[in-house]
């Protein structure tokens, strides 16, 4: 069984070692022109990104009838389509407007309080394409985001968490334990799972999930990432594919997120997601690659193979335990050998 993947980026790569046992061939595709690929009448077809250009290649993806998703994918990338499909299916989210040619900042702030922040439509990712606005600030100008942008009610939550779940073509879901997420600047610096102390808002988790995948029939794994404000999940935004918050699963569950995806997608059966042990995912921002990490107890690295470049994500560090008490332990322990802004993980991480 062959299945395509548009994009060759780390969870493209990630796919294709997960296939390995399963005797699946990934094959991840970049997006630059490269030419038109030669795709098998049976091939699958799936996506690790949700913006690509339009050229031979992409096209010659995108064209194939097994690409699981495709509809949804393109639209959900489009934030105020997005924002538009979740408020239709009654589901939280944080307030919004979409900027309009006519939006001036007046209504904005009338409208969604003194906190917002502007973000545009498509193409944003790591916090970039992103601007926050006070109201007791000098505002900029809304030139550049009218027309392309919504406006979200800055939320002061209690914590960041994210919910991962699989959908097949029969309609049969299953999800991972909501995980704990840790942002910094808008990107993700850290997950922790499991979360017991959150268990109770697992079914209305898992209920929002299920709404969305079945409105859009969707099959593959998809994530919801959301705001706590006490005992309310708000959604922050959809993923249409694998996910970040989920590489924890690599080697802290009993199935890979990868995994999973490859079998939503290829009609193999699903299986129960269980959390095998405390797992604190790191992510490895910008940072040359120091292989003394290997020498933490209990340690995973998973090297992207990427140029270093600043803030870049270059790869991740499970850190897996028998108890929350020895994580916290050799979390401190991976952190020693880390820069200075990665000690807030510490203050972050939660001892059950
Ligand atoms: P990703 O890398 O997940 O694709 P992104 O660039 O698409 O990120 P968001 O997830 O929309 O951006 O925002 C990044 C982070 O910014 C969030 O995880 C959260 O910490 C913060 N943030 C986003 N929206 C809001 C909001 N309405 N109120 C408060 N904080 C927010
Ligand atoms: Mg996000």
């Amino acid at each position: 069984m062959k299945i395509w993947v548009l994009g060759n980026g780390q969870l493209g790569m990630l796919m294709r070692h997960a296939g390995m046992p399963l005797a699946i061939d990934v094959l991840p595709v970049g997006i630059e022109d490269i030419g038109a690929q030669q795709l098998g009448a049976d091939d699958l077809v799936t996506a690790e990104r949700e913006h690509w250009p339009s050229n031979a290649t992409t096209e010659s993806l995108a064209a194939h009838p097994n690409f699981a998703n495709l509809n949804t994918i393109q639209d959900l990338a489009d934030r105020k389509i997005q924002k538009s499909l979740l408020d239709k299916l009654g589901l939280a989210t944080a307030p919004w407007l979409a900027l309009e040619d006519d939006t001036d900042t007046d209504a904005v702030f009338a409208q969604l309080g003194e906190r917002v922040l502007l973000k545009q439509r498509r193409g944003g990712y790591d916090g970039k394409g992103q601007l926050w606005l006070k109201q007791s600030e000098a505002v900029p100008s809304l030139e550049g985001w009218r027309g392309q942008a919504i406006a979200e009610q800055g939320i002061g939550f209690s914590e960041e968490l994210s919910i991962i779940g699989a959908r097949n073509a029969q309609g049969e879901k299953v999800f991972y334990p909501l995980v704990r997420n840790l942002h910094q600047n808008g990107i993700l610096l850290a997950s922790q799972s499991p979360v017991p102390e959150r268990q109770h808002l697992q079914p209305q988790a898992e209920k929002m999930l299920s709404a969305l995948m079945d409105a859009v029939d969707y099959h593959g794994v998809m994530t919801m990432e959301l705001f706590r404000v006490g005992d309310d999940l708000l959604i922050n935004e959809i993923a249409t594919r694998v996910h970040n918050s989920g590489h924890w699963t690599m080697t802290g569950a009993n199935i890979s997120q990868f995994e999973l995806h490859l079998r939503a997608v290829a009609g193999l059966p699903l299986t129960r997601p269980v959390v095998l042990a405390p797992t604190v995912m790191v992510n490895l921002l910008g940072v040359e690659r120091n292989d003394q990490w290997l020498t933490v107890p209990g340690s995973h690295l998973t090297w992207y193979n990427k140029e270093v470049r600043p803030g870049r994500k270059l790869g991740h560090v499970n850190l897996v335990s028998d108890t929350p008490a020895h994580l916290r332990d050799t979390t401190a322990q991976l952190l020693k050998l880390m820069p200075d802004n990665y000690q807030v993980v510490l203050d972050w991480f939660v001892d059950h």
